[in-house]
């Protein structure tokens, strides 16, 4: 479901992946919330697949790969590359999926790969209520199927939701600080931030904001540090990590 932060119950926590570079290449200006406790990236070449479109959804699957593209492969330093079928080894499979959607970073026989759930055209059973009520008519439902996609890539390539920060106005409860990091400040209109987005699904296509875009290639550059100033109040600097967890807070 959208509203429930990053599944964690079958991913290996990573001590070789904190051992990142710690330079500040960009000082500021990215923005987001990475889960530690995922499996995070490994390459910035990502395949992708279909894996249960009906033919009659077909029209589905090409607005949100071409979505796909422009966004995350035009603008970041992803190399995506999509198939109309799974065969079990790519790292990013799409599965149609009636009711919900849902993220997870599932680990199976030695493959570590995101199941990034979509809804395709009928939202009336969504279990969101901001969706139900904003993805009713066609032209509707098309654009809520590319905002619903864009953000659960992002979770597929390793984001999670901005309302996990304090500053949120829709801060989601955070019960420990060992795993959620920021690489900068608060972003208001990030894709990631579904306080933000929930009111707008249905009536405009979204876009990666430009901390999304330096989020990502941060990330993927396994580059998650930022400048101990930049990390104070309701946040925990780590100086061995040079890392800045969200300290645990209840939320609104
Ligand atoms: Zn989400």
């Amino acid at each position: 479901m959208i509203l429930v932060p990053l599944k964690s119950l079958f991913v290996v926590f990573s001590v070789i992946f904190l051992t990142v570079s710690c330079r500040n290449r960009e000082p500021s200006e990215a923005k987001g919330v990475v889960d530690l406790n995922e499996n995070l990236p490994v390459s910035n070449s990502i395949s992708v697949c279909w894996k249960n479109l009906r033919e009659d959804q077909r029209n589905c699957q090409k607005d949100l790969q071409e979505k796909l593209v422009q966004e995350f492969e035009e603008k970041t330093d992803l190399e995506l590359s999509f198939s109309d079928s799974c065969d079990g080894k790519a790292d990013i499979e799409i599965l149609y999926q009636e009711t919900k959607h849902e993220n997870s970073h599932i680990e199976s026989e030695d493959r570590a790969y995101s199941l990034m759930e979509i809804i395709c055209g009928d939202f009336s059973r969504a279990e969101a209520m901001e969706i139900r009520s904003q993805c009713r008519t066609p032209a509707e439902a098309e654009i809520c199927n590319v905002n619903i996609g864009l953000h659960e890539f992002g979770h597929a390539v390793g984001l999670s939701h901005e309302d996990l920060r304090p500053e949120s106005p829709t801060s989601s409860a955070v019960y420990d600080d060992d795993k959620l990091v920021v690489l900068s400040k608060f972003d208001q209109t990030s894709i990631m931030h579904f306080g933000y987005y929930k009111d707008i699904v249905g009536t405009k296509i979204l876009e990666l904001t430009k901390g999304d875009i330096l989020t990502i290639n941060k990330l993927y550059k396994k580059d998650l540090g930022i400048a101990k100033k930049d990390c104070v109040d309701k946040y925990r600097y780590d100086e061995n990590k040079k890392l800045c967890f969200i300290k645990p807070h209840s939320g609104t």
